[in-house]
């Protein structure tokens, strides 16, 4: 077993109770873990050194929100909407189609090549939704498709009503053949509770009957405006409730009082010239927040957390610690994960080396590729 001592670091993010940031740091990694981290005078000796010259040190982001296997591009409908068309949830079915015409090997290698442009971005965990096959066949074949990358799968055929069905009939095979074609390759079950979607009791039967075969449910709530989505999702115990850009008090007291996480999908508002949801309300209140890309070919497409954070900062009222808690270790709560989004003893060692002398720069220098290197279980990915 090889340990492996990163050492001048400008500045280490660990998100430890006492010392969440420390100057002049180190770490040890042995077996893809972290060994042990502290002030680097006081550093061990170790089979190697890596020293990252003044360099800081993050803990990698954990995106706990992204639709990664699709087929085709919506640059036009961009394009449109930026000339002042409102943007609409049926717009989906335009991904669906293409999804639908692709092959296995193509949705697969535009898999990887998202992947890898998080890689390079700093990312180290990512959840990857289905929703853009909404046949039996499309949905299990994504899932499957995702599995190969991530264990942190989401089973979306509650994603939009497909062109031609009824609701109560596609609730029907959401919840019976689809569901147990695609239970097998899914850890997470989500719906898109949102007018022109799903509604509360639609919502409630898709989550319940993903519950039942052992799925754990996550909900697309309040992204378009005020519904039910963050009450059901608070009501069936779900890990995220995401967007809550159109929140109630009462939603927020919800959130607050339950063990659901606020996902914020900030690139969601940034491409479709939205109302941005406000952090600092959810964050005063006690809520856990967590930041993601919600990558996807219609409302966001970018696969940048340090984008993510930027806007969390710049728009969400976050202060840049913040911002970062919340795409690291939010992301981690929200997939109910306590071995990633922190570098304490015993996490896996994910992490990213900045080229940048704190954290703070995510924000400060929006824009700039400022990830040098990302480190995934010990080895680096980019
Ligand atoms: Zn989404």
């Amino acid at each position: 077993m090889t340990a492996r001592l990163v050492t001048g670091i400008g500045e280490l993010t660990t998100w430890d109770a006492e010392r969440p940031v420390l100057a002049g740091a180190a770490f040890v990694v042995e077996d893809g873990r972290i060994a042990w981290w502290g002030a680097a005078a006081d550093a061990p000796d170790a089979d190697e050194r890596d020293d990252v010259g003044g360099a800081a040190v993050i803990p990698g982001f954990v995106d706990s929100h992204t639709h990664l296997v699709f087929a085709g591009d919506r640059s036009a409908e961009f394009e449109a909407r930026m000339a002042g068309e409102p943007y609409r949830a049926g717009g989906i079915r335009t991904t669906v189609d293409a999804t639908r015409a692709a092959a296995d090997h193509e949705l697969d290698a535009g898999v990887r090549r998202h992947l890898s442009e998080m890689h390079r971005q700093g990312t180290t965990t990512v959840e990857i939704k289905s929703g853009y096959g909404l046949t039996v066949h499309d949905e299990e074949r994504a899932l499957r498709i995702a599995r190969r990358h991530t264990d942190e799968t989401t089973y979306l055929g509650a994603h939009v009503v497909p062109s031609g069905s009824d609701v109560a009939e596609y609730v029907d095979l959401v919840t019976g053949p689809m569901l147990d074609a695609c239970a097998p390759h899914a850890r997470w079950v989500d719906v898109f509770c949102e007018k022109g979607a799903f509604d509360a009791d639609a919502a409630r039967a898709v989550l319940r009957a993903g519950i039942a075969t052992g799925l754990a449910p996550r909900v697309h709530a309040n992204q378009l405006g005020y519904g039910p989505g963050v009450q059901v999702a608070c009501e069936v115990g779900a890990a995220s409730a995401d967007h809550c850009t159109y929140l109630t008090d009462a939603d927020v007291d919800a959130l607050a009082s339950s063990g659901t996480v606020a996902g914020l999908l900030p690139g969601v508002e940034f491409s479709s010239r939205a109302p941005y949801p406000d952090a600092r309300r959810l964050v005063d209140a006690g809520v856990t927040v967590a930041l993601a890309t919600d990558c996807n070919p219609g409302s966001s497409y970018t696969s940048s957390m340090p984008f993510v954070v930027a806007l969390g900062v710049r728009e969400l009222r976050l202060t840049p610690r913040e911002a970062l808690w919340s795409a690291t270790a939010g992301g981690a709560a929200s997939l109910r994960r306590d071995d990633v989004g922190h570098l304490r003893v015993g996490a896996r060692a994910d992490y990213a080396v900045l080229d940048a002398p704190s954290a703070v720069h995510l924000a400060y220098r929006p824009g700039v590729p400022l990830v040098r290197e990302t480190v995934v279980g010990g080895r680096p990915v980019a």
